[in-house]
C-alpha cells in the first residue's frame, strides 16, 4: 500500500509539473474550465484515489489523497478543488449509502463519469448551517425540493449534487435535515427544476466554476436520500464528517500554494541583486525565508496528523480544524511575503506570486471561516480539558 501511494504521489507530481504548471497562468487569465486537465486527471485514475477497490476506485487512503491533492495545489489550487467536493461525496455515499446507493454511484464517481458537488451553504446560510432554508416535501415516491443553493463549486459540470436540505421543521433545526443525492446532466445549466442561475465571478480560484443553483420544484426519488429511510433527519451529521475531510483537502491545498510560494521566494532571493549581493543575503530576507520554510513545514505536519487521524476512522474535527486553521492563515501569510520579496515583480502578472497571491484568500473562507475554526478547535479543547 506505501509503495503504491508513493509511486502514485510522485506520478502527480510529475503530472503537475508537465501537464498543470506550464498551462495554469494561461488557464487562470482565461477564467477557463480546464476540460483537458480534468480528461487526463480521469485517465490517472485521480478520481477515484479513496473508492473502495470492490467500487472501482484505488481504494487508498487520506493521508495519500492529502498528499496528491498538496501537489496539484502546487501547480495551481483550482486543480485541487475539482477533486474537495467530489471526495466529500464518495466519503458520504461509502459511508452512510445503502448497499444500492454505493453499487450505484461509486464505480461511475471513481472513474469521473460523474463528479460530484457539495451544496451546504445558500445565499443567508453559510457559517450558520443551520440556517438553511432549501426544503424538500415527500410527494408519493419523490421529494420535492424548492430552494436557492449558493458557492456550489463544480456546480455546473458535476454529475451529481450532494445537498443538504431540511426535510422536516423540528428543535432544533438540524435534526430535521437530510442529504439528498441530487442527479443532473454534468455541464446543463438547466434539468428539470434545477437551474444554475449564475456563475460567481471571483478574485481567485478561476477555471472552476462556484454557482448559485435555484430549484424549483425539483422531483428526487426517495431512494436518493442518502442512507434511505434511515438516513432521513441525519443530513446535517453525515454532512459535518464530510467536512472534516473539506478541511483536510483545504489544508493540504494550503501547503501546496504555500509551498510554491516559498520555493518560488527562496530561488528568487538568490538570484535577484540588490545593493551589491543576492537580496538573500539581507538577513531581513532570510528572516522572512526562515518563518516562511518553518510554517510550511508545520502547516503540513499538522494536515498529515488529521488525514491519519480519519484513516483511523475516528472523529477528526479538532485536528481537521487546528490543521485548517493553521495552514489557510500560513498559506496567506506566505503569499504576502513572497510578494515583499519578489518586489514588484511579485505584482506582475509574469511572476506566479500574483496568482497564488488571488488564490490564497479562498482557503481562510471556504470549508469555514478561521473564525469558525476556532469556534470548534475551543468547544473541542475545552470538553477534552472540563474540569
Ligand atoms: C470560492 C468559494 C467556494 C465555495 N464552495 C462551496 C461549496 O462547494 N459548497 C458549499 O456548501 N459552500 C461553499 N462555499 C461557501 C463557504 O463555505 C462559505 O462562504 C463560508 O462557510 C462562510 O460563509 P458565509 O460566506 O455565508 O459567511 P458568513 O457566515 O456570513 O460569515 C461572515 C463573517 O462572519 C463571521 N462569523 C459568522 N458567524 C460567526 C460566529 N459565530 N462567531 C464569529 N464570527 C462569525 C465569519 O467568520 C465571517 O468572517 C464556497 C465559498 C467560496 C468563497
Amino acid at each position: 500500500m506505501a509503495a503504491v501511494a508513493d509511486e502514485l504521489v510522485d506520478l502527480v507530481r510529475a503530472f503537475t509539473a508537465k501537464e498543470i504548471i506550464p498551462l495554469a497562468a494561461d488557464y487562470d487569465a482565461a477564467d477557463e474550465y480546464p476540460a483537458d486537465l480534468v480528461e487526463k486527471m480521469k485517465e490517472l485514475g485521480l478520481f477515484g484515489i479513496t473508492v473502495p477497490e470492490e467500487y472501482g476506485g484505488l481504494g487508498l487512503d487520506y493521508s495519500t489523497y492529502a498528499r496528491i491533492v498538496e501537489e496539484l495545489a502546487y501547480g495551481w489550487m483550482s486543480v485541487s478543488g475539482f477533486l474537495n467536493t467530489h471526495f466529500m461525496g464518495c466519503f458520504l455515499i461509502n459511508a452512510f449509502g445503502t448497499d444500492a446507493q454505493r453499487a450505484g454511484f461509486l464505480p461511475r464517481m471513481a472513474t469521473g463519469e460523474i463528479r460530484a458537488a457539495y451544496s451546504l451553504s445558500e445565499p443567508d446560510a453559510g457559517s450558520d448551517v443551520a440556517a438553511i432554508k432549501t426544503r424538500a416535501v415527500r410527494d408519493g415516491d419523490d421529494y420535492v425540493v424548492n430552494g436557492t443553493k449558493m458557492w456550489l463549486t463544480n456546480g455546473l459540470h458535476a454529475g451529481l449534487v450532494v445537498m443538504l436540505v431540511k426535510t422536516a421543521d423540528t428543535d432544533p433545526p438540524h435534526r430535521g435535515m437530510s442529504v439528498l443525492l441530487v442527479e443532473k446532466p454534468g455541464g446543463e445549466p438547466v434539468y428539470g427544476g434545477i437551474t444554475v442561475s449564475r456563475q460567481i465571478k471571483k478574485l481567485g480560484y478561476k477555471g472552476i466554476e462556484t454557482v448559485e443553483l435555484h430549484l424549483d420544484d425539483h422531483r428526487v426519488p426517495v431512494g436518493n436520500v442518502l442512507g434511505g429511510e434511515s438516513g432521513v433527519g441525519m443530513g446535517f451529521g453525515y454532512m459535518m464528517q464530510a467536512v472534516e475531510l473539506g478541511r483536510i483537502n483545504i489544508s493540504a491545498r494550503a501547503v501546496g500554494v504555500a509551498r510554491r510560494a516559498f520555493e518560488e521566494s527562496i530561488r528568487y532571493a538568490q538570484e535577484r541583486h540588490a545593493f551589491g549581493k543576492a537580496i538573500a543575503g539581507h538577513q531581513a530576507i532570510q528572516f522572512k525565508l526562515a518563518e516562511m520554510g518553518t510554517k510550511v513545514h508545520a502547516a503540513r505536519l499538522l494536515m498529515q496528523d488529521a488525514a491519519r487521524k480519519k484513516d483511523s476512522g475516528q472523529r477528526c474535527d479538532l485536528e481537521a480544524g487546528m490543521a485548517k486553521l493553521f495552514a489557510s492563515e500560513t498559506c496567506w501569510e506566505v503569499c504576502q511575503e513572497a510578494l515583499r520579496i519578489h518586489g514588484g515583480n511579485g505584482y506582475a502578472a509574469e511572476y506566479p506570486i500574483e496568482r497564488l497571491y488571488r488564490d490564497a484568500p479562498l482557503m481562510i473562507v471556504g470549508e469555514g471561516t478561521s473564525e469558525i475554526q476556532k469556534i470548534v478547535i475551543g468547544r473541542r479543547l475545552l470538553e477534552e480539558y472540563h474540569i
